[in-house]
């Protein structure tokens, strides 16, 4: 067990970055040859939805065993309404939204989504139900389309690959797609380029399953996919689908697509465009609107963004997260004023919790966190002076 540390500390920063923002494309298949570790049980079923509830039921966690990194954490989400997660770096927020994605399994107690214990799923199923909005999201060197589509579509045409759905897993500090089942692991092994739906690749039969490369990724529940059967086999189609302009106008992006060169044909990643972070963020909130998954997981951005453009995202961040179970790290405590519940993650543990009121009242962590972020926006960037030492 011990071994485990030395070779993380080897990989040190890149392999916390690249765990944190999930990954770009090229960087992961370079690393990519660690066996999957979170495995479906033999009798694993599919998450049977229902009301979309989440639980958390004592739940205990360690990278390392031996130093637990959550202390038996519960809550419950019920349908429906958001739960916010704050608190100081490294206290445990995003080990908490990895656990309810099965990047890991917990050491002790039980994550329930419907009452039914997530390591009893196939991973398939649960991930299908689970929407990610990252920090970062990593784009493909392709088409903003295809880069949009891919939430969705991919879905139905297996081929495609989901970063969002990329576990980057402990051991030695290599990364492994542990998405949906094998398939899409194999397919990315096997070193072929993964391609738009479509591109040249028609499922027979009508069947996604009946190719090797999808085994297990279609497998289980298909209740939230359109299933309409269509053939992506030409390479226009898929661009041409007019769910993904409608997501993109969700999401506010698609005015600013417009006015790339090729609009949705436009190149983006390292040999194409580059988008700013929070275009880059919108194009996941545009994936999640495409995927419409019942439960939420947002990972609200550090990274600096103008207030124009934070407030847009707020807007459609609120706008996807209606009706759906939500889990959300708040950076920017402005933006969970309004959660129905807020949990303050300190050393692996819940250090305080209520709604914004009862926490602001209760004058513990949260007020203080509140009033020091208050202080620092009347701060000017750049003007250190409150924090000058000597
Ligand atoms: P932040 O606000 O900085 O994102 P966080 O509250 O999300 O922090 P986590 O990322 O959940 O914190 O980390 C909780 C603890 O687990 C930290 O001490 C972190 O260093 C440690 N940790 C996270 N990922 C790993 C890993 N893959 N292996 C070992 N330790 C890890």
């Amino acid at each position: 067990i011990l071994q485990l540390y030395g070779p993380l500390n080897l990989f040190g920063t890149s392999y916390r970055s690249l765990q944190k923002n999930f990954i770009d494309m090229e960087k992961m298949l370079d690393l990519f040859n660690e066996p999957v570790e979170i495995q479906d049980e033999p009798e694993a079923k599919p998450l049977v939805m229902t009301r979309g509830e989440v639980v958390f039921d004592n739940v205990s966690f360690g990278y390392n065993p031996l130093y637990p990194n959550l202390k038996s954490v519960s809550f419950t989400i019920p349908h429906g309404q958001k739960l916010a997660l704050v608190g100081p770096s490294g206290g445990g927020k995003s080990t908490i939204l990895r656990l309810l994605f099965r990047f890991y399994d917990p050491t002790q107690g039980r994550i329930l989504i419907d009452g039914q214990d997530i390591r009893t799923v196939t991973q398939s199923s649960l991930r299908r139900r689970i929407g990610i909005v990252p920090q970062d999201t990593a784009l493909f060197n392709e088409t903003i389309g295809y880069n949009i589509g891919y939430g969705k579509i991919g879905q139905d045409h297996t081929q495609v690959f989901d970063p969002s759905r990329v576990a980057l897993v402990k051991r030695r500090g290599t990364i492994v797609d542990i998405s949906e089942g094998g398939g899409v692991r194999r397919t990315l092994l096997s070193g072929k380029p993964v391609r738009p739906p479509g591109k040249g690749r028609k499922h027979k039969n009508g069947s996604p399953s009946s190719s090797p490369e999808t085994a297990g990724v279609t497998e289980g529940d298909e209740a939230d996919i359109e299933g309409d059967g269509t053939e992506y086999d030409d390479d226009d189609d898929w661009e041409d689908d007019g769910r993904i302009q409608a997501a993109a106008e969700a999401a506010r992006i698609h005015e600013i697509i417009s006015r790339f060169p090729d609009a949705y044909a436009t190149r983006v990643g390292e040999r194409g465009m580059r988008l700013s972070g929070g275009e880059k963020q919108r194009v996941a909130i545009a994936r999640t609107i495409l995927k419409n998954p019942p439960i939420l997981l947002l990972d609200e951005a550090t990274s600096a963004l103008d207030t124009q453009t934070e407030r847009e995202i707020q807007n459609s961040l609120e706008t996807i997260s209606k009706d759906r179970t939500t889990l959300m790290i708040a950076h920017r405590l402005s933006t969970i004023v309004d959660a129905d519940k807020i949990l303050v993650i300190q050393q692996g543990q819940i250090a305080e919790q209520g709604s914004h009121e009862e926490l602001m009242r209760a004058g513990g962590i949260y007020a203080y966190m509140w009033m020091q972020q208050l202080r620092e926006d009347r701060t000017p960037l750049g003007s250190s002076h409150s924090s000058q030492k000597d």
